[in-house]
């Protein structure tokens, strides 16, 4: 059977591929000479999954999305005390870039803000670590995190050097109020080459997910991170992740995301899935714009906005019986994108000798447009490839009998007889 959810996923990319509104970061001159043309969007689920279209083997440098995995990395090593003693974690509604520290404490007012990320990346391997030491630290962190080895692109490093100027600004402020001890130099050397760290949209999913998924790395199975640490990252990236505009993403996309001026877009939908785009073209406030609009896409069609989540425990698959000439898939539970992802899969790893498949869903609780939508649509392909199917639904909560094809679904013997 064909991914549907990349066919979902395609469908997205067709309906914004044509947008060229917004523009490539300029003031980075090694970003301003990106090709501005490149669209890749990826999902991982907490199953380890990757479900990934178009240039999605294309690696850009992370920047601003590596704000909350180094974020990630200090709670992990320091401890949350402690690192919330150097930054806050109060949206600021400001600029990335802005010349600004608390009033009262003269700390950086949360670490999606540069101030905030360069005071969080020196506490990466301890304050008397050499720029070389820290660096190291922080990809073998993000690698492990990707489940690969990742690097620094030293064109972009050197390029966003030469025109660090306000960057270094933050970091002199930083250490006039004690925040930082190493030289401001050093210490924006340290965070551009963070910054520079090239992924794909996959690693991002797959590094999204993890923070998602309480800190266990989905594709390797090694817990990296403290449930408690992933949930701070995402309670930050909700509030703060993307800039000015965070209090709207929050109330209209729901997903919690961190934004980069290289065009990547990076979500997490905490205990289902991590979610990265990538676009170059930016809007104002220097996030992309048609990865904006692809978040927006996958959570009005697929329900993934945080604050309408179907409630689910456990997997959606009860199990999977063979019995004579039928096979039948019990679901039960909530109904949505994670849930019917989890029939998709199970439908797609069962090697299916029997002519009939039925859908038990009689335990199925309750649903939300995109799980009934999936998993009729699962169905249909199962009958495509030469099985009669029909689905058990007494309480109806697969929705319309109709396929989307047009095609009825068969409830009963006699229906699935005149297939
Ligand atoms: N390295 C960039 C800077 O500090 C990151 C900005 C961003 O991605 O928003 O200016």
């Amino acid at each position: 059977m064909d991914s549907l959810v990349e066919d979902y996923l395609n469908d997205i990319l067709d309906r914004v591929r044509d947008e060229d509104d917004g523009a490539v970061a300029d003031y980075i001159p090694e970003l301003a000479k990106a090709d501005a043309t490149p669209l890749a969007l990826a999902m991982c689920t907490n199953q380890g999954w990757i479900y990934s279209v178009g240039d999605d083997e294309r690696e850009f440098t992370m920047q601003s999305i590596s704000k909350p995995f180094a974020y990630a990395a200090a709670l992990q090593d320091c401890g949350v005390e402690k690192v919330i003693e150097t930054v806050g974690m109060e949206p600021s509604g400001e600029a990335f870039n802005e010349l600004s520290l608390d009033g009262k404490t003269h700390r950086p007012v949360n670490p999606m803000i540069n101030a905030g990320a360069i005071a969080v990346n020196q506490l990466i391997n301890g304050e008397d670590s050499s720029v070389d030491d820290r660096v190291e630290v922080i990809v073998d962190y993000f690698s492990r995190l990707a489940g690969r080895q990742l690097t620094v692109d030293e064109n972009v490093t050197e390029s966003e050097t030469g025109t660090a100027d306000r960057n270094l600004a933050l970091a002199h402020m930083l250490r006039s109020y004690d925040v930082i001890v190493d030289s401001a130099e050093d210490a924006v050397a340290s965070y551009t080459r963070q910054c520079a760290i090239r992924v794909t949209v996959k690693d991002l999913a797959v590094m999204g997910a993890t923070l998602a998924l309480g800190g266990v790395q989905p594709l390797t199975g090694e817990r990296i991170l403290e449930p408690l640490v992933c949930r701070q990252v995402q309670a930050v990236m909700a509030s703060a992740g993307m800039y000015d505009g965070a209090g709207k993403w929050m109330a209209s996309v729901g997903i919690p995301a961190k934004s980069g001026v290289a065009g990547g877009l990076m979500g997490t939908l905490p205990g289902q899935l991590g979610i990265a785009t990538f676009s170059p073209r930016l809007d104002e406030s220097g996030n992309s714009v048609r990865g904006a609009k692809i978040f927006r896409a996958l959570s009005e069609d697929m329900g993934l906005h945080l604050m309408s989540a179907v409630t689910r425990k456990g997997s959606s698959v009860r199990g999977i019986r063979t019995r004579g000439r039928t096979t039948v898939f019990r679901l039960q539970g909530g109904l949505d994108f994670s849930g019917a992802e989890e029939f998709l899969t199970a439908a797609e790893n069962q090697d299916i000798t029997t002519p009939r498949v039925i859908i038990d869903a009689r335990r199925v609780t309750e649903s939300n447009p995109v799980g009934r939508r999936m998993v009729k649509e699962g169905l249909r392909r199962i009958r495509e490839n030469g099985k009669k199917v029909a689905v058990v639904d007494p309480n109806n909560v697969l929705g319309k009998r109709r396929f989307e094809d047009g095609t009825r679904v068969a409830t009963t013997a006699a229906e699935i007889d005149e297939q």
